[in-house]
């Protein structure tokens, strides 16, 4: 077998390691999550200090070892470098990031997934659509991407396909009008066309839509605790989050 790589892929997570070190955690195209020793990257002459910063898209050459691989070399792609110099920006992308790692699996690779982080970071960069919003698309089609698409189509709880008026963060779907009990909320039809767009879109356009100003909070919230029921553990990003936004 081959054990030098070259892929595509973006820096999710990284933490000193030796001397000048780091180890990273990537997500690449082709090998999925990988666990990465970028040595001497810290040097300032290092050819792998620029490709080797948080939130950096680059074309990543590894040699694969017994339980990790090395970088070889690197090149960035895009460097995203407001993501890391913007501390408001950084949480966000942080969360992303983190999130990702949260639900893949060693080994699972994804190119619409790679793509969707990519655009996201791109958006956050352009700061034309609130973080929160980049946030909240970015939670249903990740999720939708991981497995779990909520179902919009039917009552999760018996199929009628009429009268869904209500949406279960915990069931994964819509509630129909007839068994709806007390916890779950009425779903405003425009929120209900937000989520079907963003789960119908490609992964590209899925920024492309816009809610009214009174949806927006309803459709962020939905979304942290559509988010929240599929993790096992809070993010720390997102704790990290909530105190720079208090
Ligand atoms: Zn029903």
């Amino acid at each position: 077998m081959e054990k030098q790589k070259k892929t595509v892929g973006v820096v999710l997570a990284e933490a000193a390691y030796g001397e000048n070190g780091k180890r990273l955690t990537l997500f690449t195209r082709d090998l999925g999550k990988v666990t990465a020793f970028a040595n001497g990257a810290k040097k300032a002459k290092s050819p792998l200090l620029a490709a080797s910063q948080l939130f950096v898209f680059g074309n990543f050459e590894l040699y694969q070892g017994k339980n990790a691989y090395t970088l070889t070399g690197a090149e960035v792609i895009e460097s995203f470098y407001p993501l890391r110099s913007n501390l408001w920006l950084t949480a966000y992308a942080m969360y992303l990031a983190e999130l990702t790692l949260a639900f893949l699996q060693d080994g699972i690779t994804g190119k619409r997934l790679l793509k969707l982080l990519y655009i996201s970071f791109e958006e956050l960069v352009k700061e034309k659509i609130k973080p929160e919003q980049i946030r909240a698309v970015f939670e249903l089609k990740f999720l939708a991407l991981a497995g779990y698409t909520p179902e919009l189509s039917c009552c999760i709880r018996c199929g009628r396909q009429e009268n869904l008026n209500y949406f279960s963060p915990a069931d994964g779907g819509m509630i129909c009008h007839f068994c709806a009990g007390k916890p779950e909320e009425k779903l405003a039809p425009a929120i209900y066309q937000a989520m079907a767009y963003v789960l119908e879109a490609p992964v590209e356009k899925v920024f492309r839509f816009r809610l009214k100003t009174e949806y927006e909070y309803p459709f962020f919230t939905l979304m942290k605790k559509y988010t929240a029921h599929y993790l096992d553990y809070p993010l720390k990003s997102e704790q990290f989050l909530n105190e720079i936004l208090s």
